[in-house]
């Protein structure tokens, strides 16, 4: 339920309509954007008690109307929270005008990998060094991260190259310890609807890039950042990285590049895409990366190895270092022609 109020409402009708929704044991929550003050009912209304707290609320002064959320999310939507929001992290922004790109190995192996790698993604102009260190593999014979020898490394590494990062946390008994050492955590694919993942992430406060599960809806994964939200952690990135497909010979997964203009139009939060797990394949992560852009999409988060050959995970999607040098040129092209800027440093 929304509040609109009229244009010149005082600070006192404001908060009698805050006091109200409080006394009936609801949250009231302040939205932002457009000129009127709106406030938000961000709990679940007993379906009895509807009718009554509208009319109560429509009848009090300085209310324009009452209007209901049309979507399970609330916090998540654009009804509820018309502008955009911007995730700002040192100092990058990630939803604001720039494209951002963030990218980095699959998983973190060594010293020299990472540090090769961190540096290739500052050089060319990336903002944000990605590298697992506990990796969500599908098979428990797989190579399954460096647990904090790998967290240790990423930290010093986006000191030295003065890069924000992000890794991910699989368990809720390790958001602290991730956070400790990573300035952005990643909920993966197969984690999305780990609610008490979630609900931790949500209670630490710390930015977040939230990917799509292979077969959720968008509704589904905007109830997941719900989560995160109702928490009060508002520092959500949602990340399409591909959906089930029709067809695994050719990509890993379908890229859903059409859920990027949807979650734009249906809420606030930044939107980035993962081209390397959606495609599975080097081959297609440039052409995908531009598409994105072109969609609308905020930001990138792309796998890029030293020595793909060689990778422990992954490899056959990686970008080499050369290649992605070449991936930042054509992407700045494409932001500009959708007006947004890309900086080179
Ligand atoms: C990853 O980004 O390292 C990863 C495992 O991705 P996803 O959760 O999308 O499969
Ligand atoms: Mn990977």
């Amino acid at each position: 339920m929304i509040v609109a109020m009229n244009a010149g409402a005082a600070p006192e009708e404001i908060q009698a309509v805050i006091d109200k929704i409080s006394e009936f044991g609801l949250r009231a929550v302040d939205l932002p954007g457009g000129e009127r003050t709106a406030i938000g009912i961000a709990s679940a209304i007993p379906p009895e008690l509807r009718q009554t707290l509208t009319e109560l609320l429509e009848s009090m002064p300085g209310v324009d109307r009452v209007s209901q959320v049309s979507r399970a999310y609330k916090l998540a939507s654009r009804e509820f929270h018309p502008v955009s929001t911007v995730v700002t992290v040192k100092g990058v922004a990630i939803g604001g005008e720039e494209v951002v790109v963030a990218a980095g190995p699959c998983a973190i192996e060594s010293r020299e990998q990472l540090f090769e790698a961190a540096a290739a993604v500052r050089l060319h102009g990336g903002k944000i060094l990605r590298g697992g260190a506990f990796k969500p593999r599908t098979s428990p014979y797989s190579f399954q991260g460096l647990g904090v020898d790998g967290l240790k490394l990423l930290k010093e590494a986006g000191e030295a190259f003065s890069l924000a990062t992000v890794t991910e946390v699989m368990d809720s008994h390790d958001v602290d310890l991730v956070s400790a050492y990573a300035d952005i955590l990643q909920v993966g694919a197969r984690n999305m609807q780990n609610y008490p993942l979630l609900t931790a992430i949500g209670d630490s406060c710390r930015p977040v890039v939230l990917k799509r599960g292979p077969s959720a809806t968008i509704d589904e994964w905007l109830l997941a950042a719900e989560y995160v939200l109702s928490r009060g952690n508002p520092n959500v990135i949602l990340c399409e990285r591909g959906v089930h497909p029709l067809d695994r010979e050719h990509t890993r997964y379908t890229l859903d590049l059409s859920a990027v203009p949807v979650v734009k139009h249906l809420s606030h939060l930044p939107v980035i895409v993962d081209p390397s797990h959606a495609c599975g394949n080097w081959r297609y992560v440039a052409a995908m990366s531009k598409a994105a852009i072109a969609a609308g999409a905020d930001g990138l988060l792309v796998e890029i190895h030293p020595d793909p050959g060689r990778a422990l995970c992954d490899g056959a999607q990686s970008l080499k270092l050369d290649s992605f040098e070449s991936l930042m040129q054509e992407l700045r092209l494409i932001a500009s022609a959708v007006g947004r800027p890309m900086p080179r440093e």
